[in-house]
């Protein structure tokens, strides 16, 4: 598909867990539209339903009510066009293979030939500077290599929508902002269509062309914003741009506005 096709549609989406104490409406009324080869950053607080979101997009959690579309075709259940990195990288590895072999899994399913196989799984591992790791096991590796392990899996699987759960919070900053460039320049140089979750406003700027600022639970889109940073972005040069500031000030203070209640949230550009 060409890029700037509409690739995933999500129309007032409402998601209720049902509990023994009670119902939570995790969703509230969700929609928004994503294109093909678009990095799409969604931001909200911890708890306003961002993973619920996720889980309802890759079809793998119902949701109460609301249409989810890609390519035109209903969501209905697990996708075989997605792939999700999550944020739990310990538990998202198999321990008993090797970092080829956790790369390798999915790709028993397609029908592909051995030496295709190998070519796409090598491929993978060097597009995220692990090929010295190739045959180490997950345990042997720190937090940010078994992560970038788990990116890795799910960029040779090819998926048509790479979908991150807070990837990155539970590693230290320096080996984050690593992690934040390789996204972005597997963005850049695969086109590979993106969703990224955070709670962290700084890096939804810093790796968004577009931004989804979502309220508190039940959730619903506060904003959605157009990042316009130059494509070329560094962590030094475009943290320091005055328009970096400005947005992240824009979305913060959406944020805190959500916070106070919905009445309280005009929608002004930033
Ligand atoms: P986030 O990822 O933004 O932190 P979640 O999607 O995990 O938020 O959770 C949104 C809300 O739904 C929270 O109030 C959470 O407690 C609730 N929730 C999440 N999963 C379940 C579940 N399986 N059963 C009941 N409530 C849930
Ligand atoms: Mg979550």
């Amino acid at each position: 598909m060409p890029d700037g096709s509409p690739l995933l549609r999500v129309e007032h989406l409402r998601k209720v867990y049902a509990t023994t104490t009670g119902e939570v409406e995790a969703i509230g009324d969700l929609s928004f539209t994503m294109s093909h080869g678009e990095l799409v950053c969604i931001v909200g607080p911890s708890g306003c339903g961002k993973t619920t979101l996720l889980k309802c997009l890759a079809g793998l959690l119902r949701p109460t009510s609301g249409r989810m579309e890609m390519d035109g075709a209903p969501v209905t259940g697990p996708s075989p066009a997605m792939a999700v990195v999550f944020q739990e990288y310990g538990r998202s590895l198999y321990p008993w293979l090797t970092v080829r072999g956790n790369v390798e899994l999915p790709l028993r399913h397609k029908k592909l030939s051995r030496a295709v196989r190998d070519r796409i799984v090598t491929d993978a591992i060097e597009a995220v500077g692990l090929p010295q790791a190739t045959l180490s096991h997950p345990w042997q590796l720190s937090g940010g290599m078994q992560q970038r392990v788990a990116i890795a899996r799910a960029i040779a699987y090819q998926p048509e929508v790479l979908i991150m759960d807070e990837p990155f919070a539970a590693v230290d900053a320096q080996t984050r902002a690593e992690l934040e460039d390789l996204v972005r320049l597997l963005h850049l140089t695969r086109g590979i269509s993106t969703v990224f979750v955070t709670h962290d406003i700084d890096e939804s700027v810093y790796l968004g062309q577009r931004v989804l600022v979502l309220s508190n639970s039940p959730t619903r889109v506060q904003e959605d914003l157009v990042i316009d940073l130059p494509s070329e972005r560094d962590q030094l040069t475009t943290r320091a741009l005055p328009r970096f500031t400005e947005l992240r000030t824009h979305i913060y203070g959406q944020i805190q506005r959500a916070r106070r209640g919905p009445a309280a949230a005009p929608r002004s550009a930033p």
